[in-house]
């Protein structure tokens, strides 16, 4: 059997989109030139990959994050925006600055999981500077420990709007 016979028979396996984000209150006005489509750079400030897990799960073939116009690549460089976890340790503290000044203006920044929102289990860590959201501007939070990836899929569609 071929394989797109296979992809005939078989159909699409992705967990079916729910409707796009209409909610003004939970949609993030987006920086120009960011609606539609997102171009992420993560960056792990110090986390336990457990929301690294997550997000990997929400850009797998189940969850396909890529249906609603957000990827992940390579280079601060090639980004709009900046996807961050963890808390943010001493060591990743310039490090996250350098990624984040590395990306064009305008550009959005999306924090996942509590860890990165408020310091969650970490805070007050002997090596750790704060969250996220206390080094830089933070536009859009999404908590949890961790977040699922539907919910961090919801996030992302709320800057998308797709
Ligand atoms: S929020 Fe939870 S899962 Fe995510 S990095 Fe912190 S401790 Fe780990």
């Amino acid at each position: 059997m071929s394989w797109t016979s296979k992809i005939r028979r078989v159909g699409r396996m992705a967990e079916p989109a729910t409707p796009t984000p209409t909610n003004p209150a939970n949609t993030v006005e987006p920086p120009t030139g960011v609606t539609g489509s997102l171009q992420l750079r993560h960056v792990d400030c110090g986390s336990c990959n457990g929301c690294e897990l997550e997000i990997a799960g929400a850009f797998s073939a189940v969850y396909d994050a890529e249906q609603f116009g957000v990827r992940v690549v390579a280079s601060p460089r090639h980004a709009d925006g900046l996807i961050a976890t963890g808390v943010v340790t001493r060591n990743m503290h310039q490090p996250l600055l350098n990624t984040l000044n590395s990306i064009p203006q305008p550009r959005v920044v999306i924090a996942v999981g509590d860890c990165a929102v408020d310091g969650g289990a970490f805070a007050g860590g002997y090596a750790v500077v704060g969250s996220v959201a206390d080094v830089i501007p933070v536009d859009v939070r999404v908590p949890g420990c961790p977040p699922s990836p539907a919910e961090i899929i919801a996030a992302l569609r709320t800057v998308t709007g797709r």
